[in-house]
């Protein structure tokens, strides 16, 4: 380990909060008498695309819980996701409001404090609440922890103390078992994330060692099996609660294989990407297949009707009505995706779903008839006019004005904070604001699947850092990937090089931590402990109390000769995060130059303890705790 290395940063998209107002609210309908729930197990399966559970007609798939589950429960035929993407999709279907209501438009964009949650309704009625996620994008950190007694977030570090943005299944369902078996027959909503089929896709080790060879959506469907499981083990965990239990499985969004040519999901909204399976099962909903459009924001109507409490005032309606053989009223499903906007500096996308219509508001906007053409394969825009505008009238109503690249991370841009944030650069008064000005998507999708590539850790090494200079050539104004290719740069030793790949992210208006602790990590490496200080102040500003931040701070303290300070950081970084390695190395050895002899010792011991067996570092540690003793 050397002397003070800078903490290594796990990528995290840009922090921004837009404030927003709430649209009229949908009446939910009141469900019959309440039936006697005592349980309610919400079980979220990440990037879950419907077409490939059993239930849902995918013959080779391998979910047999799920299928059992559909089988006498009620399965949603159509069911959509507000936004493509792991927070903001989450957020809408725990809140029952889209994006706007809930103030999430992106990964690493908080969700406002406001709206009640399926956990805060059903902690005021006394219920023990519990939520157990399986990635980083729904950290605590982000909001959704509101009302759960128990928000289990935590990831586990790499062979090489790099904290992981995913934990496998079976950790999240061990905890969850032991949660709720420690309850006693308290009422209980438990939130199980499972996150297996999120890429990078991990095929089942029985394929054997050659892993890589094996076709993308082959590995998928392992991971959906592997998910599947977790899924019947949870619920034949369950015991006596499960004759009285509600339990819902939802995907929060789908996932491309080069359909619109897309990679992965976030940047389109095309139904591959926004289509999920939504099966609800228990008292009151019993075996049918409802074949209306809802929307993940119907879930939190649905569980409140279910239970017999009032109907709360959100985007959602009660879906009790089909499942007891009713129709819906006429309405819009709202989505939307600002990926392409907060990632890219690309256009937005908002789209309306209205009978069989579906319309897409974008520089090049496009409408579908969905009903005949499933694939979305002919826009006819040109055909349609009035109906296009009627539509697009329709999208703006939903989505409110739009929030801004540069607005500034973690500040409400109202009006008075919109025109302080102006007076410091931080929010474009310029045309770029405007929607139309930016590039469409769909004009860039070629470079939108290289893109997904490289973020979902498909490409590594130097097949990753040439693709990162190929994209870069191709859209110098693309943030995430000047900051990506400054971090392989960085893991190459290429100083110079990342420094100003660095420097180009921050020229566009790239405003996260991360970046500024890459370019802290250049000037640590390449001796300037002074612009690295300058460069973690400014993480710091972006985003306090990121644990990272403080830990390099205090090892620059360390390196500076300044113990005491050291000690300080050091101690509050772990505070936050009892896991950062290599802050608690540098902590015993401040202490131990203080003459902490005692001290140090027990955070060296403490470090050998919690560093994974198999950790590259634990001979350095060793040498450590016995130089102290
Ligand atoms: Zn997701």
């Amino acid at each position: 380990m050397p002397a003070a290395t800078v903490v290594a940063a796990a990528c995290v998209a840009a922090f921004v909060f837009y404030a927003t107002t709430r649209r009229p609210a949908i009446q939910a309908e009141p469900g019959p008498s309440p039936p006697p729930i005592r349980t309610v197990v919400l079980i979220t399966i990440d990037t879950l695309r419907a077409d490939r559970v059993g239930a849902y007609g995918w013959a080779a798939a391998r979910t047999p819980a799920m299928d059992a589950l559909a089988a006498r429960g009620a399965r949603f035929t159509r069911a959509f996701a507000t936004a493509p993407i792991t927070l903001p999709s989450h957020a809408s279907l725990l809140t029952g409001l889209y994006p706007p209501g809930h103030g999430s438009r992106h990964n690493g964009m908080r969700v406002s404090g406001g709206p009640a949650t399926l956990a805060t309704v059903l902690r005021e009625q006394g219920w023990a609440t519990g939520a157990f996620v399986g990635a980083f994008p729904l950290d605590r950190r982000f909001g959704l922890d509101r009302g759960f007694e128990r928000y289990s977030d935590r990831m586990p570090r790499g062979a090489d103390g790099r904290l992981l943005n995913e934990r496998p299944g079976r950790a999240v369902v061990d905890e969850a078992l032991a949660w709720i078996g420690g309850i006693g027959d308290q009422p209980a909503l438990l939130w199980v994330h499972l996150f297996e089929p999120h890429a990078p896709y991990e095929p089942d080790p029985a394929r054997g060692p050659d892993g890589r060879v094996v076709p993308a959506l082959v590995r998928y469907d392992d991971e959906v099996a592997r998910a599947d499981h977790e899924t019947g083990r949870l619920l034949a965990g369950l015991g006596e609660r499960a004759a009285a239990a509600l339990v819902i499985v939802a995907g929060d969004h789908g996932e491309a294989f080069g359909e619109h040519g897309e990679i992965a999901h976030s940047v389109f909204l095309y139904d591959t990407t926004l289509r999920v399976p939504l099966i609800v099962a228990g008292p009151g909903f019993g075996a049918g297949a409802p074949d209306a459009d809802v929307s993940l924001v119907d879930v939190l109507p649905t569980v409140v009707a279910a239970l017999g409490l009032p109907p709360r005032d959100v985007d959602g309606v009660s879906l009790l009505p089909l499942v007891n053989g009713h129709t819906l009223p006429p309405r819009d499903l709202y989505a939307e995706t600002f990926a392409p906007l907060f990632d890219f500096g690309w256009s937005s996308l908002r789209s309306v779903r209205s009978g069989p219509w579906k319309y897409i508001a974008a520089p090049g906007p496009e409408l579908y008839n969905v009903a005949a053409d499933v694939a979305e394969s002919e826009n006819t825009i040109l055909r349609d006019g009035p109906r296009a505008r009627d539509l697009a009238a329709r999208v703006a109503k939903y989505s409110g004005p739009e929030p801004t690249a540069e607005a500034g991370p973690a500040a409400p841009v109202d009006a008075e904070s919109r025109g302080r944030l102006g007076a410091l650069g931080y929010v474009a008064s310029s045309p770029s604001g405007v929607p139309g000005s930016r590039p469409d998507p769909k004009d860039r999708r070629e470079l939108a699947a290289r893109m997904a590539q490289v973020v979902t850790g498909e490409l590594e090494g130097a097949a990753l850092r040439a693709a990162l200079e190929a994209i870069v050539a191709e859209d110098p104004r693309n943030g995430q990937a000047q900051m990506r290719l400054g971090y392989a740069l960085l893991d190459n030793g290429d100083l110079r090089r990342a420094e100003q790949h660095f420097r180009a992210a921050l020229a566009v208006s790239m405003r996260t931590a991360d970046v500024h602790l890459g370019l802290a990590m250049c000037f640590v490496s390449a001796g300037r402990p002074g612009e690295a200080a300058s460069a973690l102040m400014e993480a710091r500003r972006i985003e306090p109390g990121n644990p990272v931040v403080e830990a390099n701070l205090g090892s620059l303290a360390l390196d500076a000769g300044d113990m005491a300070k050291a000690v300080e950081l050091l101690g509050a970084a772990l505070l936050i995060d009892p896991d950062l390695h290599q802050a608690r190395f540098n902590l015993a050895r401040a202490l131990a130059r203080q003459g902490r002899r005692g001290e140090a010792l027990k955070e060296a011991e403490t470090l050998l303890q919690r560093l994974p067996s198999q950790a590259p570092q634990r001979a350095e540690v060793q040498r450590l705790v016995d130089a102290l003793r």
